[in-house]
């Protein structure tokens, strides 16, 4: 665990999330400022920067984060109208919390894949 971590803080219980899944390996909650009507956060309990990292210290972790995602985005309601599942990693992604984590959206149609600039 990373004590200036916001999401090992979470995954601590120092910090309250509203969890919708949980696996030995894997805590998913909803976003505080959620972008569509479904916004889950998915994250490894373990520390780790981002995917890229994650993926490279624990492809089996990566591979369950992938699994609870699957698993939010069936228990959530959004297989059949579809959904987006974004992993944001570093500065021109706007990686704003440097734990790795995949955000599941859906609820309404969700737009364009970027904004064009
Ligand atoms: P990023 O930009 O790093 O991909 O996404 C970070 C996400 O974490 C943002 O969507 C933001 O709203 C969310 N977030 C930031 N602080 C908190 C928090 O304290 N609790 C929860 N549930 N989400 C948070
Ligand atoms: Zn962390």
């Amino acid at each position: 665990m990373d004590n200036d971590c916001l999401f090992c803080r979470i995954v601590a219980g120092e910090i309250p999330a509203a969890v919708v899944h949980e696996t030995e390996t894997t805590l998913a909650f909803r976003d505080i400022d959620p972008k569509a009507p479904v916004h889950v956060l998915v994250i490894p309990k373990a520390h780790h920067t981002d995917v890229v990292a994650l993926v490279l210290a624990d492809p089996a972790a990566a591979a369950d984060v992938l699994g609870a995602a699957a698993a939010v985005a069936e228990a959530e309601g959004l297989r059949g109208d579809g959904f987006r599942l974004i992993f944001n990693n570093g500065g021109y992604a706007g990686q704003e919390v440097f734990h790795a984590h995949g955000h599941v959206l859906g609820g309404r149609p969700l737009g364009p894949m970027l904004a064009r600039s």
